[in-house]
C-alpha cells in the first residue's frame, strides 16, 4: 500500500529515510530548512517543498526526522504549527529522538484536532538509514501502529510497540543510555591494555567472543585502526555526533529525575561526553569519547 507522504528533516538520518520511502513507491514531498539538504533531495528524485506547510499539503503521512525536542514543538505545536494545517485524520508519526514528555505533548494536540500520532524513535545509525533496516521503537496506539507499519517497513526491519504515548521514547533512551556507557568503557579498556602496552586490534579480538563483547568491540570499535570501517579509522567523521549522545544522556537524566530512578553510570557518562564536547569533539563520533581518557 503507498501513501502520499510529506517528510520533514533531511539530515544525516532523514534524507536516506525519505529516499527509501520514494524507492518503496511512496509519493514523497520533503523540506529541510537547508537549502543544501534539499538540494540532495532533489537529486535523489523526491519532490521537494519550499516549507513544511506546503509539504503537508495533500498529505495522508507526515514523517519527521528533527535533532531535539524543540524543533519537533516548533514545527507541530502552536497557532501556525503543522498540526493546524493538517487535514483531519492525518497520521503523524516522529522518528525523531526527544523527551518523553515532549513526545506525550505533541501527541495530545495531535489527539485534540483529531490527527493520529506515534512516537517513533529509530536505532541502527545512518547505515541503517541508508540500507532500509532501521530498528522502530513505538509509543502510541495500537491500532495506529498497524496504519503506520507499511510506511514504517518502508524504511526499517524491525518494530518494537512499546506502550503509549512517549513510551518508544523512553525506551530509545533506554538503549542509548546503555550504549554510551558501552562505548565508554570499551575506550577506557581498550587505553588500559595499550597503557601496559597490549595491541588494541588483539585486545579488541579477543573481547569481542569474551563476556566484554558488544557493539562497541565489533561494530563501532573507538580505537583507531582496530576496524577498517568504524569511525575511529576515520578520524571519527561520519557515524553518531557526540552531541547527539549527549543529547541523549541528558534526556536520560531527565527521564530519571522524573520518576527518582538512579542512574549513577549514566549521569558519569553523561559528563564524559559534555567533556568531548568542551574538548571540541562535539561534532565527531560519539566513540571519540576515548579521546577523553587517552589524551593528556
Ligand atoms: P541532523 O542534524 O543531521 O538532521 C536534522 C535535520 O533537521 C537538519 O537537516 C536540519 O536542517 C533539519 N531541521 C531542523 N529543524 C527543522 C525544521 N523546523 N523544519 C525542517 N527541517 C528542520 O540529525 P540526524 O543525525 O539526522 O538525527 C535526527 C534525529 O535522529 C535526532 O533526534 C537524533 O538523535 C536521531 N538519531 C540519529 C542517529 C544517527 O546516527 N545520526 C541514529 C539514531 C537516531
Amino acid at each position: 500500500m503507498t501513501h502520499t507522504i510529506a517528510f520533514i528533516g533531511l539530515g544525516h538520518m532523514g534524507a536516506p529515510m525519505a529516499a527509501n520511502l520514494h524507492r518503496a513507491g511512496h509519493r514523497v514531498t520533503a523540506f529541510d530548512l537547508s537549502a543544501d539538504a534539499l538540494a540532495g533531495a532533489r537529486e535523489q528524485g523526491l519532490q521537494v517543498a519550499s516549507s513544511a506547510a506546503e509539504a503537508a499539503e495533500g498529505a495522508q503521512v507526515v514523517v519527521s526526522m528533527l535533532p531535539a525536542s524543540r524543533h519537533v514543538e516548533a514545527l507541530f505545536l502552536g497557532a501556525d504549527g503543522l498540526l493546524a494545517r493538517l487535514a483531519p485524520g492525518t497520521l503523524v508519526i516522529d522518528c525523531s529522538t526527544i523527551a518523553p514528555a515532549s513526545a506525550q505533548a505533541v501527541a495530545q494536540a495531535a489527539a485534540a484536532r483529531g490527527h493520529a500520532m506515534l512516537d517513533a524513535p529509530v536505532s541502527g545509525g545512518t547505515a541503517g538509514a541508508a540500507a532500509g533496516t532501521l530498528t522502530f521503537i513505538v509509543g502510541g496506539d495500537a491500532a495506529v501502529l498497524e496504519r503506520a507499519r507499511p510506511v514504517l517497513q518502508s524504511m526499517g526491519r524491525n518494530i518494537f510497540h512499546m506502550g503509549g504515548h512517549g513510551a518508544g521514547q523512553v525506551a530509545k533512551l533506554c538503549n542509548n543510555m546503555a550504549l554510551g556507557v558501552i562505548m565508554a568503557v570499551t575506550g577506557e579498556a581498550l587505553a588500559l591494555g595499550s597503557a601496559h602496552g597490549l595491541d588494541a586490534r588483539a585486545l579488541s579480538q579477543m573481547m569481542a567472543v569474551s563476556t566484554g563483547r558488544s557493539w562497541a568491540t565489533e561494530v563501532c570499535n573507538p580505537w583507531p585502526g582496530v576496524l577498517e570501517n568504524a569511525p575511529s579509522s576515520r578520524g571519527y567523521t561520519g557515524g553518531f555526533g557526540s552531541d547527539l549522545m549527549l543529547k541523549d544522556l541528558g534526556l536520560a537524566v531527565e527521564a530519571a529525575m522524573g520518576v527518582g530512578a538512579t542512574i549513577p553510570l549514566g549521569e558519569l557518562a553523561r559528563n564524559l561526553y559534555a567533556m568531548n564536547r568542551q574538548a571540541g569533539r562535539g561534532g565527531l563520533d560519539f566513540s571519540s569519547v576515548v579521546k577523553v581518557l587517552t589524551e593528556r
